[in-house]
């Protein structure tokens, strides 16, 4: 029985991943040392990971920014705006990398940076490969065998880890009509034999090639080429031990053909799929040779794993496949879970009781290896106390008074039909908003924060720290709010914002306000490149004890004479962005936190606020990997939504934002929803992404994303108008806002200025045109 891991987080124990790459990104520091960063982050974790006792420990799992990005530049998929930065500046591999990911603005160049999309149903943002109908590949940058070689130096023979090539093509995009991205397999494959022949040169013995594109609905010309692709691989490397990952979800309908493979090991992921052990034990495949990696460890919650439920399983595996073939695993990359359980000191923080329920990374990789112990029927006193130890944690958490609370409980099981209904129809809300609000054609907003420059996360850090009281950290934060509401006025936008200085993240706000949320203080799980998020953990029912934002948006009306969104986190994004509870179905959790958003909206009305967003970036994201499972989830969530929204006048003006706006195949629920307005991100996209919206007819207000604020890059007022009369051709005026695609905390105040500046001048030029 062996033992491994799919891959560790690339952070850093303590975000020094982060910290690195922007210091570089800013030039504060040379490139060897955002290297020497990346190294010593690869050796810990290698370490760590061998003193937990992992048989096989992945390489190649590290990233700068992106692993998705790194398979481009293995296969040399640079798309041609880039081709100068390589021949006429010279940039590295790694500098390349952040070009592509971040656009490049300097010496007079100004290349727009590559699509970003969700990976899979996480948090996790991969960056999006751009193909042609003539793309070619070559092997152009060799990551995975510097570390494979690195890790060797160090004593450890690794197992590399690629994105598989048939996940590679599908997860990428065709750049001009005429051609399927599939269609150029046979144009990289070459490019991964030649990986794979420098990998088994260099000595390499098992490799893992993940292919979670299995975890979705294929047809079967695409289960074809996994037949074909395999094969080939197979043919070309007889000697090399392929071991082939999907996760996220079942294998479903691709099962069987997975199971033909040719490959080593074949990992599953029972942590989403328990029941798909079972099925593939009772086929023939129990007569091949192949082994299966036992996912049983969850790589997406931080809850402790079961053992003896864990324990069934696996001993279920060994009676009908034999111990020789049986591998225990996490049930995924652990990119998806915070470090080290051990970083968390702070009893006040986090309590005791609640933290024996968890187990983070390093954590998860001793729990497969004492399962493997376990299994093997090894026995000792450190063993048996493990085992104890797990019983006893395990048992109070089924039993703890912390997490059941009867009123909630009541609340959601007596919903009732109002509840999720508008008072009016949109046609008619919609007239008394105008009325009531007056704003102009092409009304400007923006999606919420403004620039968390340093001084305001310190002042945070301080407060937090004791070291600022409570009345001299909100001084600070209301000087704050109140330059950026008058510099919004001095600017002209129409509906304003507060800034969200007092946020540190938009659903840990919220979480640190509700009850059944705790917080850890060092949980950091990657998001997109440098950009981390320490997700709350929700562990019992959840309500609001008081009012969370009404203060900070009452004060920030007070100031000025123009509409003040009122903002908020929907409870679909705070679910999906939580650490969730695994003992009740999410859509309970859900329903409960759909309650303590109405009560903040509720409360946002009375206190005068006429237009409150309830942001839901995480609609889409949280769709099951697979469409049979579609409609169940959309009916649960759009529901606790419209509850959110649903508590308010007619004249109160409800917005909701989205990013990442693929909504082709979900727009009738999104109208659904019945926002009165949605802002979507739809720059990068050139505002394709609004063409849903259109072909749907969609019948609310709509503010497609007119700049891309994830890169510093800063558009001009003709881009703009461009943008919004594409928009204009296919959406009524009447429907139009203009907006940036997403909230500004990320940037500084510099270039968001400018940027806003430009974003007005265009809806004036917009108006003059009518
Ligand atoms: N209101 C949030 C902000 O502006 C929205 C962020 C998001 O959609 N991810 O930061
Ligand atoms: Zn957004």
């Amino acid at each position: 029985m062996q033992t491994h891991n799919l891959g560790y987080p690339r952070i850093g124990n303590h975000r020094e991943l982060k910290k690195a790459c922007e210091q570089y990104w800013a030039g504060k520091i040379p490139a060897h040392q955002l290297e020497q960063t990346a190294r010593s982050i690869r050796s810990f974790n290698w370490q760590l990971q061998k003193e937990a006792g992992i048989n096989w420990i992945p390489c190649n799992d590290f990233s700068f920014y992106d692993h998705v990005l790194d398979t481009c530049l293995m296969v040399g998929a640079i798309p041609e705006r880039y081709h100068q930065l390589v021949e006429e500046k010279k940039l590295n591999p790694i500098d390349l990398s952040f070009a592509m990911a971040r656009g490049y603005q300097q010496d007079g160049l100004d290349v727009t940076a590559m699509e970003m999309t969700k990976w899979f149903d996480t948090n996790y943002h991969y960056i999006v490969p751009e193909f042609r109908a003539a793309q070619k590949f070559s092997f152009f940058h060799n990551k995975v065998i510097n570390e494979f070689m690195e890790a060797k130096k160090e004593g450890i023979q690794a197992k590399p880890v690629l994105l598989g090539p048939i996940s590679f093509l599908l997860l990428g995009k065709e750049k001009e009509e005429g051609f399927n991205r599939l269609g150029l397999i046979n144009n990289v494959l070459p490019v991964y034999l030649e990986v794979l022949k420098q990998l088994d040169a260099n000595g390499a013995y098992f490799i893992q090639l993940d292919e979670p594109c299995l975890a979705l609905n294929l047809s079967g010309v695409e289960l074809e080429v996994f037949n074909n692709v395999y094969r080939k691989i197979k043919t070309a490397f007889p000697q090399l031990h392929i071991i082939l990952s999907s996760y996220f979800e079942c294998y479903g309908t691709n099962l069987p053909t997975v199971l033909s493979l040719p490959v080593h090991t074949i990992h599953l992921d029972l942590v989403r799929c328990p029941s798909q052990l079972n099925d593939i034990l009772a086929t023939e495949f129990v007569k091949s040779k192949t082994h299966l990696s036992l996912g049983i460890v969850d790589g997406r919650n931080i809850w402790k794993n079961d053992f003896k439920q864990s324990l069934a399983a696996i001993q279920k595996a060994i009676d009908t496949i034999g111990k020789e073939r049986v591998w225990i695993a996490p049930s995924c990359s652990l990119l998806h879970t915070p470090c080290d359980l051990d970083n968390e000191t702070n009893e006040k923080v986090l309590t005791a009781e609640i933290k024996q329920w968890l187990a983070f990374a390093k954590q998860k990789l001793q729990e497969v290896v004492i399962l493997k112990q376990l299994a093997n029927g090894e026995n000792n006193s450190v063993l048996q106390q493990q085992w104890l130890a797990n019983t006893n944690c395990i048992n109070n958490r089924a039993t703890s008074t912390l997490i059941h609370h009867p009123a909630v409980k009541q609340r959601v099981a007596n919903i009732a039909a109002s509840d999720d209904q508008r008072l009016s129809a949109f046609n008619i809300r919609q007239q008394k908003q105008h009325k009531a609000l007056g704003l102009p054609l092409y009304p400007t907003t923006t999606i919420g924060s403004f620039p968390q420059t340093k001084e305001v996360r310190s002042w945070r850090a301080k407060w937090k720290k004791g070291e600022l009281t409570d009345a001299a950290y909100n001084d600070l934060l209301k000087a704050e709010t109140e330059k950026a509401v008058r510099w919004q006025e001095e600017i002209g936008l129409d509906v304003l914002v507060h800034g969200e200085f007092e946020r540190n993240d938009m659903v840990e706000y919220f979480g640190e306000q509700l009850a059944g949320f705790v917080f850890t203080e060092n949980g950091w799980v990657q998001s997109y490149g440098s950009r981390c998020v320490k997700p709350p953990i929700i562990y019992g029912d959840v309500y609001r004890p008081t009012p969370m934002t009404v203060e900070w948006s009452s004060y920030a009306q007070s100031l000025t004479k123009k509409w003040m969104k009122g903002m908020l986190t929907g409870p679909v994004t705070i679910l999906q962005w939580s650490f969730v509870r695994n003992d009740q179905p999410r859509s309970e959790t859900c329903t409960q936190i759909a309650f303590a958003i109405r009560d903040e909206v509720v409360d946002l009305e009375k206190a005068g606020i006429r237009v409150i967003q309830i942001d839901e970036p995480a609609i889409r994201e949280g769709l099951p990997l697979r469409r049979e499972n579609w409609q169940q989830y959309l009916h649960w969530a759009v529901r606790a939504f419209r509850i959110s929204a649903s508590g308010v006048q007619d004249d109160t003006q409800i917005h909701t934002h989205m990013c990442y706006s693929e909504f082709n195949d979900i727009i009738q629920n999104i109208a659904d929803m019945d926002a009165d307005v949605i802002t979507i991100e739809t720059s990068r996209s050139q505002m394709e992404l609004l063409d849903a919206f259109a072909a749907f007819k969609y019948p609310n207000e709509i503010g497609p994303g007119v700049y891309d604020i994830h890169s510093p890059r800063v558009p001009s007022a003709t881009e703009m108008v461009a943008l919004m009369e594409k928009a204009r051709a296919v959406v009524p005026k009447e429907q139009l806002w203009v907006n940036p695609d997403c909230g500004l905390k990320t940037r500084g105040w510099d270039e968001t200025k400018t940027a806003l500046i430009e974003m007005v001048a265009a809806a004036k030029e917009l108006r003059q045109a009518i």
